[in-house]
């Protein structure tokens, strides 16, 4: 491919809007699913984050064609983490080159070196022009992933966290998201300050997307203490 083909942004779509609420039968049961997101990086791979349940199948592939796309057309399947609400239809991409799961990578029965450096800043880039990039950002589980997009359509950088950050009010709650578990809290309030830095958008692990401004910012930044 000439560099006169590539489109001149990487394309973010949210596919669909997660969700967590206490089920209304049971309030000690939660209802919950992951934010579904798509990348159509510019260099032509296209890359699916977070899955949904396994009972998806059938909806996502839907989201998918609403996108002009197959199962088949995902190159790269990234998994923020290996929860069960955001792993659920990778079986869908088979002709993909890497699931990564979290941290993990891997093909059929190969498992990759990626983040295998023992560098807790180590980056995988995604597409050939460096601009997708998976980093680590421990905190919900210690394997958790993100992906930042740069030289997005939206016009500036994409942070696609997982549930790093469960939704926006969590910036003003710190409640929902240690509510949903987080198996290192310091870690996560690190990370979240980290990414709001280096993003004007952050996709959640269960809400819509939100901008990030810097009142936005600087709150993270006073929650590291
Ligand atoms: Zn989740």
């Amino acid at each position: 491919m000439s560099t006169s083909d590539l489109a001149p942004h990487n394309q973010v779509t949210v596919l669909q809007d997660g969700y967590s609420y206490e089920d209304s039968g049971n309030e000690s049961h939660m209802r919950a699913n992951c934010t579904s997101t798509l990348i159509r990086c510019r260099d032509g791979t296209n890359v699916i984050v977070d899955t949904m349940t396994a009972w998806d199948g059938e909806h996502l592939k839907t989201l998918l064609q609403g996108q002009g796309l197959e199962p088949k057309d995902i190159h790269v399947v990234v998994c923020t983490h290996g929860h069960s609400d955001h792993i659920g239809c990778n079986y869908l991409f088979q002709t993909a080159r890497m699931h990564l799961v979290g941290a993990c990578a891997s093909n059929r029965d190969l498992y990759l070196d990626h983040f295998g450096s023992g560098d807790e800043a180590e980056e995988l880039a995604l597409d050939s022009n460096k601009e997708v990039l998976v980093r680590r950002t421990p905190g919900h589980t210690l394997s958790c992933v993100s992906v930042i997009v740069t030289n997005s359509q939206l016009g500036g950088t994409v942070g696609i966290t997982g549930d790093l950050f469960e939704r926006q009010e969590d910036i003003d709650d710190d409640s929902i998201w240690r509510n949903a578990g987080s198996e290192d809290a310091k870690r996560q309030v690190e990370e979240r300050s980290k990414m709001a830095e280096v993003c004007d958008f952050i996709v959640p692990g269960h809400g819509p997307m939100f901008p990030v401004n810097a009142t936005v910012r600087s709150k993270l930044k006073i929650q590291i203490k």
